[in-house]
């Protein structure tokens, strides 16, 4: 199936049921509304002169539009590029010519700094342009741009005038493409979240990420009777694949709790909405965790949902099935290469099992843990994961070469990530190849230091690193944040670990934040913290 197909089907399925929730409640679509709508602005794409294949860039926060927009492209045959909405201009620019994007969606309201950065930059020739017309000799393939909520700014065309555009032709031919689009066309490119460097293009078919949604929202038995709150991301594949596309699949409603994360509008719409399942990363979860209105929210509706992106300390996940009626929530480990999930934890995996791994391999693909020479490692033993499967990406966009660095001839894809595998199949993420530690010909597995760091009652948050040391290669670091009002000092944290974890394990450097440097996504981005110390370290 295509995604436009899975659109049309949830319409007949359910279609009064509730699709989709935005802000504050302002858009209420049923599955028929919406797939009618994505239809609709589908058929003026076509309109616009987009043609199969051609690429559209959409880069803006979360709303209703941006939902209509991803099904809208899958159902017109376009290919999808999401561009992160933390991008500045020259990003953005760099983005959309990779990919030659020809047409963009975005938002007159998001940013607007940005945004009018972008338009006065392209101005001279704007202003030449005739209206929704855009041809920058620094955008040269970019033709359209489409504006949410706006169509005021010079060039632009309102998000609302696109529908209007087509005429029966067009819509003839979005009823063609139903039966004509291939469930293996690629239907999206999305960028890696650039936790480790700059982030990568990655394309996705129709088969590889409705699936992946498909088997994300089985594992959490999603059913019409749901309703996802996700504040995560749509740019990303955990609001586009793990969200929408899991909705699509299983009737689930989408409720997007504002554009931008926002603990305590999460909650309100968890509560206004008796929400039923929650997504975030860890670090999201933390935030309404920890807001001084955490206990006047009523969060009995919640049931499922997921914690996944980066490293899921036990003791938050504890918290979050605790103190949220979580019981049934789930870990999920992916990357956007694997479309993304690949493993997860079942609702009904001991809880025990899911706070501590990520869960065993999804439906209908492979995994083996190696060494550096590429041998099967015993179980227990860390190794570099390696999957394989329907969900492994088409490859890096335009990158071949990137493209078999990763996935060899067999088709396995290399994921970077060191984990172990116990003999029931659980698997625990043990931290990045990159993020390993070698300090003085031994291995430290931060993720280790920072479970056991966790454990401090005046720890807030902590991140554990290795520094360039000339003696040893490489050193530890602890950036830790404190609890508020708590107190601790390096040498209070040093004496703590003494004889509890081994020497190696001790950090060297204890710094003090109040903020880590994180991708938009709330990544932690230990690169940039290691940039920082060795500048500071000389
Ligand atoms: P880049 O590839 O650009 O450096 P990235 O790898 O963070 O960025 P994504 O594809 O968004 O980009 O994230 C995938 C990575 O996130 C995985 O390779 C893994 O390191 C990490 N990750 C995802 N889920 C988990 C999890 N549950 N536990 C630990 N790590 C996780
Ligand atoms: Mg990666």
């Amino acid at each position: 199936r295509t995604i436009g197909q899975a659109l049309s089907a949830a319409a007949e399925a359910w279609p009064d049921h509730p699709a989709l929730i935005a802000p504050a409640g302002e858009v209420r679509w049923s599955w028929a509304e919406l797939n009618a709508r994505a239809e609709a602005f589908a058929a003026g794409l076509l309109a616009l002169g987009l043609e199969r294949g051609d690429r559209i860039g959409i880069w803006s926060l979360n709303n209703a539009e941006w939902a209509l927009t991803q099904f809208a492209a899958a159902k017109a045959g376009l290919i999808l590029v999401t561009v992160n909405p933390a991008y500045r201009l020259a990003e953005l620019e760099f983005a959309l010519n990779k990919v030659g994007c020809k047409a963009l969606v975005t938002a007159r309201a998001f940013k607007s700094s940005d945004y009018i950065g972008m338009l006065t930059s392209l101005a001279p020739e704007l202003r030449e342009a005739a209206p929704g017309r855009l041809r920058a000799a620094r955008l040269p393939a970019l033709r359209t741009v489409i504006e949410i909520g706006g169509g005021e700014s010079p060039g632009t065309l309102p998000f609302a005038a696109v529908a209007e555009r087509a005429g029966a032709t067009e819509r003839d031919r979005i009823s063609a493409h139903a039966g004509a689009l291939q469930f293996d066309d690629p239907v999206n490119i999305q960028f890696t979240s650039g936790t480790t460097g700059s982030p990568k293009g990655v394309t996705l078919t129709h088969h590889n990420i409705l699936n992946n949604g498909y088997f994300v929202g089985r594992a959490m038995r999603l059913s019409p009777e749901d309703r996802i709150c996700i504040p995560v991301p749509l740019y990303h594949c955990f609001g586009m694949v793990m969200g929408n596309l899991a909705a699509v699949s299983s009737g689930a409603a989408m409720v997007y709790p504002g554009e931008g994360f926002d603990p305590l509008a999460t909650l309100r719409a968890v509560e206004a909405e008796r929400c039923t399942a929650l997504y975030g990363v860890p670090t999201m979860f933390l935030a309404e965790l920890d807001h001084p209105d955490f206990a006047r929210f009523d969060l009995s509706s919640l049931r499922t949902g997921i914690m996944a992106g980066s490293p899921c300390p036990i003791a938050v996940m504890q918290r979050a099935v605790d103190r949220m009626h979580l019981t049934q929530l789930t870990i999920c480990y992916g990357m956007t290469e694997t479309s993304p999930v690949s493993f997860q934890s079942a609702v009904d995996d001991p809880l025990e099992r899911r706070v501590s791994t990520v869960g065993r391999i999804h439906p209908h693909t492979e995994v083996k843990v190696v060494d550096a020479e590429g041998r099967i490692v015993p179980r227990g033993t860390p190794g570099e994961l390696c999957t394989r499967g329907y969900s492994v990406m088409q490859g890096y966009w335009g990158d071949p070469e990137k493209t078999a660095e990763v996935r060899d001839a067999a088709g396995w894809m290399h994921t970077g990530d060191l984990a172990t595998l116990d003999e029931d199949g659980f698997c625990n993420i043990v931290g990045r190849i990159k993020d390993l530690v070698i300090r003085g010909g031994e291995n430290v597995y931060p993720r280790e230091v920072e479970e056991f760091l966790y454990r401090h009652p005046a720890i807030q948050e902590v991140q554990v690193f290795g520094v360039p040391d000339p003696r040893y290669g490489e050193e530890l670091c602890a950036w830790v944040r404190l609890r508020p009002g708590a107190a601790l000092t390096a040498e209070g944290l040093r004496a703590h670990c003494a004889g509890q974890i081994a020497h190696q394990k001790i950090p060297r450097y204890v710094e003090f934040v109040e903020e880590f440097p994180t991708t938009v996504t709330g990544k932690m981005q230990k690169y940039r913290m290691r940039q920082a110390m060795v500048e500071k370290l000389g």
